[in-house]
């Protein structure tokens, strides 16, 4: 099992230039590029919940469900606040604007409070956009980015997904 693992690296960068379909149709017996190749979603890390204020939406999670906000994070770029309230391996993510023109106050403009995103934890996020990419999926974002928590993240365009604004993250 390790050796075979250790055997499939060389493979990558065929994979990664759109070979992956004729790869995959060839592979009918063990050895060869099977699923398992295929990026593996780790768990879902988080959901983004888009809100007006972490203070006032936070008190349901907090009272209510006994969640704790574990900290409140402040992303320049993303002009947001992030609390983070963790839920075993999860997290759900209250994402609070601090401009009126940023990107969550642009969202809840348009469609209200609620969720806003959902993450997928991998393990490599190159390699999961290098194969994104690959497949022909369209992104918002050709390259990582630094997200909240230290985490590497980068957005998939909702148009591939039905309209579910869906991240891809790697963790350290
Ligand atoms: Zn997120």
């Amino acid at each position: 099992m390790r050796q075979e693992q250790e055997a499939r690296p060389p493979l990558a960068p065929l994979w990664n230039r759109g070979f992956c379909i004729t790869l995959k149709t060839w592979s009918s017996g063990p050895g060869f590029l099977l699923k398992e190749d295929i990026m593996k979603i780790k768990h879902i890390d988080h959901i983004g919940i888009a809100v007006k204020s972490i203070e006032q939406a936070g008190k349901f999670y907090t009272d209510i469900l006994g969640l704790k906000i574990e900290e409140v994070e402040n992303v320049a770029d993303q002009k947001v606040n992030v609390a983070f309230l963790p839920i075993t391996d999860s997290e759900l993510e209250l994402l609070e604007s601090t401009e009126p023109d940023g990107p969550v106050a642009k969202y809840i403009d348009a469609r209200g409070e609620g969720v806003q995103h959902v993450a997928f934890r991998v393990d490599n996020i190159e390699e999961a956009l290098d194969e994104l990419k690959a497949k022909g999926v369209r992104m918002i974002d050709q390259e990582p980015r630094s997200g909240a928590g230290g985490a590497k993240i980068a957005f998939i365009h909702p148009k591939e997904t039905n309209g579910v604004l869906v991240e891809i993250c790697e963790r350290g």
